[in-house]
């Protein structure tokens, strides 16, 4: 049996999304940023710690009768860069996409640094340039300080 099928056996949904390879015990974080929880209304399976045939271990996410923005897909690929996402309808896979760290990330996350004229009281549009991907770091286009992962997604 591929790993697919034993991913896919876990709990099979209808319609919604399936997010794949995401770093073992990195799934609460995703969850969160995505704003699916206890208030979203919407029906999510977790699995953390599955074996994988790619790394050791991973967790799977399937929320159900939710989409994925083009903006959120930057933003998962901050806690998972190797997360695919599979699109389900009727279930069958509709659509499958491979997250990608992007060069550059506009208005999704807030500057850590208080002084950076991006918290001013008229604020401009954030822009991160990512110098690392896994662990994350970014850089500021404003102050030029560079932040860890930890510090930037905290911020949202
Ligand atoms: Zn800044």
């Amino acid at each position: 049996m591929t790993e697919e099928n034993q991913t896919l056996k876990i709990s099979k949904i209808r319609d919604g999304i399936v997010i794949d390879h995401i770093p073992a015990g990195r799934s609460i974080r995703l969850l969160s940023i995505l704003n699916v929880g206890e208030h979203s209304g919407h029906t999510i399976s977790l699995a953390m710690r599955v074996k994988s045939n790619k790394k050791d271990y991973k967790d799977v996410v399937k929320i159900e009768n939710r989409n994925i923005a083009e903006e959120e897909l930057s933003l998962i690929s901050l806690i998972a860069p190797d997360a695919t996402i599979s699109f389900i309808e009727n279930y069958n896979i509709k659509e499958k996409r491979k997250v990608k760290v992007p060069e550059t990330i506009s208005g999704i996350l807030r500057c850590p640094n208080q002084n950076c004229i991006s918290n001013a009281k008229e604020p401009v549009e954030t822009i991160f340039h990512i110098v690392s991907e896994d662990p994350l770091e970014a850089r500021c286009e404003y102050c030029e300080r560079i932040f860890k992962g930890s510090d930037l997604i905290g911020k949202i």
